[in-house]
């Protein structure tokens, strides 16, 4: 907090806070060494049958001292001391693992963060985690979110146009908050969009405009298209109508643990 002048002035919320932070980061560090991490599975249902199922992996994180942390708060810390790079390895791996128990059309997506790309290490890690898993390339899907595209689009898409080029299919996560332009949409080497959220909370007509005008540009360019994020009925019932591909959120399912996913998809594949 800056005074008069520009001079730092003590602030105690701050102060806790960065203390927190700190703590966090070795917290975190430990959790990655103890493995107190673990991944959740939320199912992402296909509109037609003959789509494949997906299940988005997500992860979670329960500390000793701090109890069950959000990703959206260790995350950013992660990637603010680089280890996204080693976490997010770890999740790769485990999710193609599990995702080859899972029935065979079954696609497991992992989120993939800017920094894993910047860092250099992305393609060789999704290598590795499919040799070692065994798990087909077409079976993995990666989600990065739209915000990365104000990063220097040239090498983002030759890295992206190399993971597809394994088989790996690209999804661009939190579509319509970021900051890609149309021009940049048709460069990148995409198959899916994934609408954020915030536009399927409010169903009133300004926002029903701006899901069609999305939905059909997504369609226009080739896209599948998910939407995330779908708690009612009512919302689900308008998305199938706009002609969405997929659909995620509680309604389905909340992300559940392993053992409730592999019952989950049993249950939809004997339907
Ligand atoms: P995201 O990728 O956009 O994931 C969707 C988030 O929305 C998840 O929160 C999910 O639990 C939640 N969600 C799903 N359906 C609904 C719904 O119907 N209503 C509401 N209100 N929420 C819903 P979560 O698990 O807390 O994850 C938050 C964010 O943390 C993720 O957003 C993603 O950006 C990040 N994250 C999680 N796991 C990983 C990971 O393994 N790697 C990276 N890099 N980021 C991750
Ligand atoms: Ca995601
Ligand atoms: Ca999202
Ligand atoms: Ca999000």
């Amino acid at each position: 907090k800056l005074g008069v002048g520009g001079i730092k002035v003590f602030d105690p919320h701050l102060d806790s806070f960065l203390k927190e932070r700190h703590h966090l980061r070795q917290a975190l560090h430990k959790a990655i060494e103890h493995s107190s991490l673990s991944l959740v599975f939320q199912p992402v249902v296909p509109s037609l049958r003959s789509q494949p199922y997906k299940m988005e992996a997500l992860l979670r994180w329960r500390d000793d001292e701090f109890g069950q942390v959000s990703p959206t708060v260790f995350i950013p810390i992660a990637e603010e001391s680089g280890l996204i790079v080693p976490l997010g390895r770890w999740v790769l791996h485990s999710a193609c693992v599990t995702a080859l128990d899972w029935p065979n059309k079954c696609v497991i997506c992992v989120n993939v963060s800017i920094h894993q790309i910047l860092s250099g290490s992305l393609l060789a890690d999704i290598q590795s985690a499919l040799e070692h898993s065994g798990l087909a390339p077409s079976r993995l899907e990666i989600e990065i979110t739209e915000s990365v595209f104000a990063q220097d689009i040239d090498y983002l898409s030759s890295v992206l146009r190399a993971v597809r080029d394994l088989g790996v299919r690209v999804a661009i996560d939190d579509f319509g908050t970021g900051y890609s332009s149309l021009a940049y949409l048709r460069r990148l080497p995409v198959d899916t969009v994934k609408i954020d959220r915030s536009f399927i909370n409010e169903l009133d007509l300004e926002s029903q405009k701006f899901l069609f005008s999305i939905v059909t540009m997504a369609r226009g360019l080739g896209f599948y298209i998910v939407a995330e994020g779908v708690e009612t009925r009512q919302q689900k019932d308008l998305l199938l109508g706009l002609g969405v591909d997929y659909i995620q959120g509680y309604f389905f399912s909340k992300p559940i643990d392993l053992a409730a996913s592999s019952k989950w998809l049993a249950d939809q594949l004997d339907e």
